[in-house]
């Protein structure tokens, strides 16, 4: 009986039907962070992890610095779970870096916990990535074919490939070589048993910001909300296309692409919703840019309604921005539990489902014969929203107003955020009436592209350019070999492997 359930189980991994329901393609949302010149160094990153832990929570992984070697550990799940006091003094020294992990694929395995460790001829070293590289297969397939081994399928090992292959000796000079060979979003922590280096991608996709310490040590992150927990003071963001390197020599900063090459293209989908309210990155607070996408919504699409309900946690913001624009009072009418993982990663429709009402609860005495104006910032499948509809006129909703904080989401996204495929996102193939009708709601709006854009501009934030891709299907870098609509996946071959 044992046997012939493995049979099926192995059976079904194997089987097509597994492989075309589950997207392989490699998405890293992640979150970074790296300390130098601290006691106890391991320690600041554990808490800076802990802050970015919506970034990621499949992996965590720490590599510290004595000045002489490196320490590493890495576990699978989240930040608090995974390191003990043990493990925090096995790693020791003045240096560390750390990564939170978030891969949208069903598989996942440590092998592919950052951050990644090598050892060549230019030393010891580690990196923490977060982004899409997104020539990284043609890269590797070149290598491969001349015999190189990977460890990893993640795509910033080839970062490593590419700096042990230059032929420079000098570990900066490696690092230029190989990021100029890439393409793609990448914010990046590298750091050797005496260094640590900051990077971001010419077109700056993915924010990592710059502050210090009160005792002077220098700190990375992706979004200040890691440095408000160890008590680091905001200096500036890592320019697109720059690269940072901090050494017993004090900061040193570079710019070595072409000027040309800079065109910067920030992720317009990390102010609406990946990053934390809290924070500050591409040079302004979130939680301004979210009011401003609320407030422009109101002005866009407005409703006769009674109350403002956000969809908890991240539209509640852009929720707040739509109730003081409209002077429809906000309320809390939903609530959510924080003990379960994002529902939007489980791999199957059926347990999508389940999760939605898991993770959500509505509040009967708040919603019970109102008018609701429901805020969120985006539908994908629109599992959540048509479980949230469900839920609210079984509490007694009257009238539910749907408003989208954000454009329709129709295109993938090959920069770094979990976006379902063309053919799975409603939007790429249903117009706002037939989504109005799909999901039973008395009115839906989303908010245009340019006001999206206007939202961008809060007081004192310089003009900004944006990749706003996943709505208007304009993609900064085009993407080798894409399959627009089934993101084929380029490294199946090797999960394949690993499922075994
Ligand atoms: P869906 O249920 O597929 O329509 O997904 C929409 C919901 O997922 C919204 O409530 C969003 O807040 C949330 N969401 C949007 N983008 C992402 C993402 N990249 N990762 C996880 N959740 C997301």
């Amino acid at each position: 009986m044992k046997a012939k359930f493995t049979n099926f189980v192995k059976s079904y991994f194997f089987s097509k039907k597994f492989f075309n329901k589950t997207q392989y393609y490699p998405k890293e949302e992640c979150g970074i962070y790296g300390i130098y010149g601290i006691e106890e160094a391991a320690k600041y990153t554990y808490l800076g992890l802990y802050a970015l832990q919506h970034r990621g929570q499949e992996s965590s992984g720490i590599v510290s610095s004595d000045g002489e070697r490196l320490y590493r550990y890495a576990g699978m799940g989240q930040v608090a779970n995974i390191f003990d006091q043990d493990k925090i003094k096995i790693l020791k020294g003045n240096i560390a870096i750390g990564h939170n992990r978030y891969s949208t694929t069903g598989a996942s395995f440590l092998r592919n916990a950052q951050p990644i460790r090598v050892e060549c001829h230019l030393g010891s070293f580690a990196l923490a990535h977060n982004g899409n590289i997104i020539n990284a297969w043609e890269l590797r397939k070149y290598y491969e074919e001349r015999g190189s081994i990977f460890q990893t399928t993640v795509d910033t090992e080839i970062i490593a490939h590419l700096m042990s292959k230059c032929g420079k000796k000098n570990f900066l000079d490696a690092l230029i070589i190989a990021l100029k060979k890439i393409s793609g979003a990448y914010s990046l922590l590298v750091i050797n048993p005496k260094e640590i280096y900051a990077a971001r991608d010419p077109l700056g996709f993915r924010p990592l910001v710059m502050g210090k310490h009160k005792s002077g040590a220098i700190v990375f992150a992706s979004e200040t909300c890691a440095f408000d927990i160890t008590e680091v003071q905001y200096i500036r963001d890592v320019e697109p296309g720059e690269i940072i390197k901090v050494s017993q020599k004090g900061i040193e900063s570079f710019f070595p692409f072409s000027d040309s090459s800079i065109k910067e293209s920030l992720c317009i989908f990390e102010n609406i919703y990946f990053s934390r309210p809290d924070s500050y990155i591409f040079n302004r607070s979130v939680y301004e840019v979210r009011k401003n996408l609320g407030k422009y919504l109101a002005i866009e699409h407005p409703a006769n309604a009674d109350i403002v309900v956000g969809v908890p946690d991240s539209s509640i913001v852009a929720a707040l921005g739509y109730s003081e624009q409209s002077k429809i009072p906000y309320t809390i009418g939903l609530t959510r539990s924080h003990y379960i993982g994002r529902t939007f990663i489980e791999p199957e429709q059926k347990i999508r489902d389940f999760g939605a009402k898991v993770k959500y609860n509505v509040i009967k005495n708040a919603v019970f014969n109102k008018r609701v104006v429901l805020v969120d910032d985006s539908i994908m499948r629109g599992t959540t929203s048509k479980k949230l509809i469900k839920m609210l006129r079984k509490a007694g909703a009257k009238e539910i107003h749907l408003r989208i904080s954000a454009p329709p989401t129709r295109f993938p996204c090959f920069y770094g955020i979990d976006i379902p495929t063309r053919n799975e996102l409603i939007a790429s193939s249903h117009t706002v009436e037939e989504i109005k009708k799909h999901l039973r709601v008395d009115s839906l709006g989303y908010l245009s592209i340019e006001n999206a854009l206007k939202a961008m501009e809060v007081e004192n934030a310089p003009k900004s350019h944006w990749c706003y891709a996943c709505f208007s299907g304009e993609y900064p870098l085009p993407f080798p070999n894409a399959d627009y609509d089934n993101q084929k996946n380029l490294f199946s071959e090797y999960l394949i492997e690993e499922i075994k």
